[in-house]
């Protein structure tokens, strides 16, 4: 045990006072703690009580714990569902479908046989070995969405051992609630996810990391197992302070921690030099039989002897046994060919490139991409070794500059084709060209927002006529500039000026012709002057 588990909570609120009052240069903002006293005042809380609860919020939660203690789906259907999205990564999407399967029927189990949850259960926590990018996250996400769980991922480098210098291995656990909206019922059913596991292998802090590696695997593993956390951390003052007075004013006492029992802990790790050892220890094994690996070096090649990873390679790369124990299930996920970063795009459901197009369709703009596109664009994704996140590297390169330009422009359709991807300036260029003289609608309607605007700040209307329109759409196209830009410049006078033909003559609406859009000061000063006229007449 460590010491922060024997410390009071409430001895630590009196120290961290003691330490403020005697700090006289701390200033301590109370507000938000009052506010939130301030909710629980017996007035708030008839308040509450008259306002109607959120039947579909209150449903939608139930329904979610109603099919979790009800799980019955079977591994092939949490296959047949990541196979949807997730592209390749057979094996991991088998065996995480088995575990997740055995981990939910057990809990159901538990839930509805006492002497069950008495019983020793081997927790099947996985640990996902593989390069970045690969899909690792991707695949559990995925799995907690189609249980209706709450998921959190947290990288092991961010935690340190006490808690007091980083984030605690325990605020995952916490976060774990939050992500559930605050209900520790459902979150106690969650899915934890502890990514960049190997680098708090004791070796790595032996290399000069300042990552207490060993510290936070103990700690790790006591979560893993069965533990109570607390849901407000110790360091938490405003947090510890609320559940003090809240159980100072004799409210019903809510549940103060959340066990990890039921709770899924997901660890994965590139575990670049992993591969490497054990491709080492099967090369030393075959020594004197004509080993074919022998000549393998690269990253590419080391990275397929994760699935032969065994026990003591763990222990050897700097884990300790109980904590490499407690990852009952491994499963290495493989590199991503540009085949498959191709077959990403083709077909996995929401992949980036549905994105990509929906961004456009925003603007009413159709993307047409040609098959040699994909091609490329897995191509150059795959030069950049970061799996399928290379896949947005590329295509923010292809498009950047054409969502800046095309949504202001008469381009309803574009098709992208290798060439695109290859130079996407030029063709961006080639494409502008051709359709420079084109105007549309929409950007004449560009011309009636900003009249609308106009109407809201001064009281005004603008009647621009189809002409003015028109010119004005023309100058935005050869300055580069949007309609709104020009229309500001155009009209910048316009409130003051038509503010003294109102005076005069009471007038409010306005005609803008194409005479006024090409010198629009000299046709106010006239409306101006003629103003004057009228009002000596009448
Ligand atoms: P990591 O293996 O580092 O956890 P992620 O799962 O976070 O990688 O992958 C990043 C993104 O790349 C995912 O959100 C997903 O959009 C895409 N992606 C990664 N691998 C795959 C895959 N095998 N199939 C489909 N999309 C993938």
């Amino acid at each position: 045990m460590t010491k922060k588990d024997d410390d009071n909570p409430l001895e630590e609120i009196q120290k961290q006072l003691r330490d403020l009052m005697n700090n006289k240069n701390v200033q301590v903002a109370f507000a938000p703690f009052m506010e939130s006293m301030k909710a629980s005042t017996p007035e708030d809380k008839e308040e509450k009580k008259k306002k109607p609860s959120t039947p579909t919020n209150e449903a939608s939660r139930d329904e979610q714990l109603d099919a979790i203690r009800s799980f019955d789906r079977r591994p092939k259907e949490i296959r047949d569902y990541l196979d949807r999205f997730v592209i390749k990564q057979e094996q991991a999407k088998r065996v995480l479908s088995v575990a997740v399967c055995d981990h939910y029927n057990h809990v159901r189990r538990c839930l509805s046989d006492k002497k069950l949850s008495k019983t020793e259960y081997v927790k099947p926590n996985v640990l996902l070995l593989g390069p970045t990018g690969v899909g690792k996250t991707f695949l559990m996400r995925n799995v907690a969405k189609l249980i209706g769980v709450p998921f959190v991922k947290a990288d092991a480098t961010k935690f340190s051992e006490t808690g007091y210098v980083g984030y605690d291995v325990e605020d995952i656990v916490r976060d774990l609630v939050k992500s559930a909206d605050g209900d520790v019922e459902l979150a106690e059913f969650g899915i934890v996810y502890v990514d960049e596991i190997d680098k708090i292998a004791s070796e790595s802090s032996r290399n000069g990391k300042d990552v207490s590696g060993r510290g936070v695997q103990i700690n790790l593993l006591k979560l893993m197992e069965e533990t109570e956390v607390g849901l407000h951390a110790p360091q938490d003052m405003m947090g510890q302070m609320k559940a003090f007075m809240d159980m100072q004013k004799g409210s019903k006492p809510k549940k103060s921690t959340i066990s990890t029992r039921n709770i899924l802990f997901i660890v994965s790790g590139a575990f670049d030099q992993l591969g490497e050892n054990i491709r080492k220890r099967l090369n030393l094994n075959r020594i004197g039989f004509g080993s074919a690996e022998e000549n393998l070096s690269s990253d590419e090649s080391s990275n397929r002897f994760l699935s032969q990873a065994e026990t003591k390679d763990f222990i050897d790369y700097g884990f300790e046994p109980e904590f490499i124990g407690r990852l009952p299930v491994r499963v290495a996920c493989e590199e991503l060919t540009k085949e498959d970063l191709a077959e990403i795009l083709n077909s996995s459901e929401g992949n980036v490139l549905e994105q990509y197009k929906n961004d456009f369709l925003g603007y009413d703009i159709n993307v047409q991409i040609e098959k040699d596109a994909i091609d490329k664009i897995a191509e150059k994704a795959a030069l950049e070794k970061t799996g399928a996140r290379g896949l947005v590297t590329i295509l923010e390169k292809t498009f950047r500059d054409f969502k800046f330009e095309l949504p202001s422009t008469a381009i309803r359709d574009f098709s992208v084709c290798a060439n695109t991807v290859e130079n996407p300036n030029k063709e961006l260029e080639i494409l502008l060209e051709e359709k420079r003289d084109q105007l549309d609608d929409s950007q004449l309607e560009d011309v009636d927002r900003f009249a609308e605007s106009f109407k809201k700040e001064s009281g005004f209307t603008l009647k621009f006529r189809k002409n003015a329109k028109i010119a004005i759409v023309k100058e935005s196209i050869s300055e580069n500039r949007s309609v709104r830009a020009i229309c500001d410049r155009k009209f910048s006078d316009f409130v003051h000026g038509l503010g003294i033909i109102n005076q005069r003559t009471g007038k409010k609406e306005f005609i803008i012709d194409k005479k006024v859009v090409d010198d629009p000061d000299k046709e106010l000063s006239e409306w101006v002057v003629e103003s004057f006229g009228k009002h000596k007449e009448t």
